[in-house]
């Protein structure tokens, strides 16, 4: 069964979602307010794994990412640059869907805008005045910190902590936090009952999460830097508005990307954008560098490190692409030996174990731990005396790896068009030609022949009587 480790009781629980078939599902999005970066792709991407494996496990999950498309980085940025404040969202968002679509995160369900929930946000925040929760002061409307008991329950911050908070204007305490900000001059503005202004951060989540997902919901994600105010602001704004506790069942946190001594971000000026990475590694293998530690780990951002995966990962998908080349050859050629029942076992063993270790709060490392010991025995047992049972649990394995870590997927869609057919059979009629003239022993043709394709991206690994080979892109 999965266990989850939860930020609001601060421990792992087993996952009962609300209603047993369906997962509600709401992740901070972006700000848009420049390009989307290897930090933040650590965070979507993590999410996204969680997400693959309650589908996996069969729940049909409805993902939500909101995108905070006004807020004061965006103006700033806006009277910097002189654009509109739309323009730099717009801009910034496809740059996002690129990052992310080429990480191969699958897009969620919807993304709800802040600028086109306005009116849902207005509504909302007179309810929370209307019932004592908030109050207008000045054409800003602030959230009353103390009218809300539970408040600091996700962060367990404490009111004498809080104290330290800055004063604004017309706020009864430091601590209570804006629902709606009154425009500046020269500031875009929506009007309002309380005078022009626009809404404070906090609120749209609460606004737009429970817009599509009801009054309660099952989990709700972000960086653990979102703990506290936003998150735990979220809530207050909820659960006072539903009266409904816990609002969100189960709250999870992803740890930082470090770079240097900090945490990856914008204002520190210590990033990475997902395009720049792109450009010198595979998206696949920056995929699986993000999760090849625990999502509630800091992960330190290193080129050695990058590179070690990168590594791994080619190791993990040879073994794929050579049981896939062997997979047409041995249908038939049943001998099914003690060893190889064995084996199959093993591979068996080894699957289980990678679903304990997701079942055990999303533990990818432990997992691509057990894929890279299936990997092992792929080139140490099953590649060397093939036979249909364990080649084709093997695959298997890793097919189901691959849907569940949102990685190899090529592997397993290759050769289903009629052009990808051809190449196939293109390059293997080279290499058979390749072959006679190994046999003859004309190595200098045959090296040859084998260089020409190299060139061409295409990587050979010669065995024992035939040629293995793979595309590389
Ligand atoms: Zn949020």
């Amino acid at each position: 069964m999965l266990h989850i480790h939860n930020t609001l009781t601060k421990r792992k629980e087993p996952f009962k979602p609300l209603d047993s078939r369906i997962v509600k599902f709401y992740v901070c999005g972006p700000t848009v307010y420049d390009k989307t970066h290897i930090g933040h792709a650590k965070t979507y991407v993590a999410f996204d794994v969680m997400r693959r494996y309650l589908e996996f496990l069969g729940y049909n999950v409805l993902y939500i990412v909101n995108i905070t498309d006004i807020e004061d980085k965006i103006i700033m940025k806006s009277l910097k640059t002189g654009k509109e404040w739309h323009q730099i969202a717009d801009e910034n968002i496809v740059d996002f869907f690129n990052a992310t679509d080429k990480l191969n995160i699958k897009r969620a369900h919807i993304y709800p805008r802040v600028s086109e929930h306005i009116e849902d946000i207005i509504k909302f925040i007179e309810k929370l005045i209307e019932k004592g929760y908030a109050y207008e002061a000045e054409g800003n409307v602030y959230f009353s910190v103390d009218s809300f008991s539970d408040y600091g329950k996700l962060s367990n911050i404490t009111r004498e902590q809080l104290k330290t908070f800055e004063e604004g204007s017309g706020k009864r305490k430091p601590y209570d936090f804006a629902l709606w900000k009154k425009a500046k001059p020269n500031e875009p503005y929506w009007n309002s009952p309380w005078g022009p202004g626009r809404p404070g951060w906090h609120i749209e989540c609460s606004v737009m999460s429970s817009k599509y997902l009801g009054s309660q919901f099952d989990i709700h994600g972000g960086g653990e830097d979102l703990i506290f105010p936003h998150h735990e602001n979220e809530i207050a704004q909820s659960e006072a508005y539903f009266e409904t506790k816990p609002w969100v069942k189960y709250w999870i946190h992803t740890g930082m990307l470090i770079m240097g001594k900090d945490k990856m971000s914008k204002s520190i000026g210590n990033v990475i954008t997902v395009e720049e990475l792109t450009s010198k590694y595979d998206p696949m293998e920056i995929r699986y560098y993000l999760i090849s530690g625990h999502y509630r780990s800091q992960l330190v951002f290193s080129e050695e490190s990058l590179k070690h995966a990168k590594a791994a990962y080619n190791r993990i998908l040879n073994a794929i692409s050579n049981l896939n080349q062997i997979k047409e050859e041995i249908y038939g050629k049943y001998k099914a030996t003690d060893k190889a029942l064995k084996t199959f076992y093993e591979i068996i063993k080894l699957r289980n174990e990678l679903i304990e270790a997701m079942d055990d709060d999303f533990n990818t490392p432990i997992a691509l731990a057990k894929l890279h010991e299936l990997t092992s025995l792929v080139n140490k047992e099953i590649l060397k005396s093939p036979e249909p049972l364990t080649v084709l649990a093997a695959l298997k394995a890793y097919e189901e790896a691959s849907e569940i870590f949102g990685l190899f997927e090529k592997e397993f869609r290759k050769g289903e068009g009629r052009e990808e057919q051809l190449i196939s059979s293109l390059i293997n009629l080279i290499l058979a030609i390749r072959q006679k003239y190994r046999r003859r022993k004309e190595w200098s043709t045959a090296d040859w022949i084998a260089s020409e394709l190299r060139k061409m991206g295409i990587e050979l690994s010669d065995m024992k009587d035939k040629t293995l080979w793979r595309i590389k892109l």
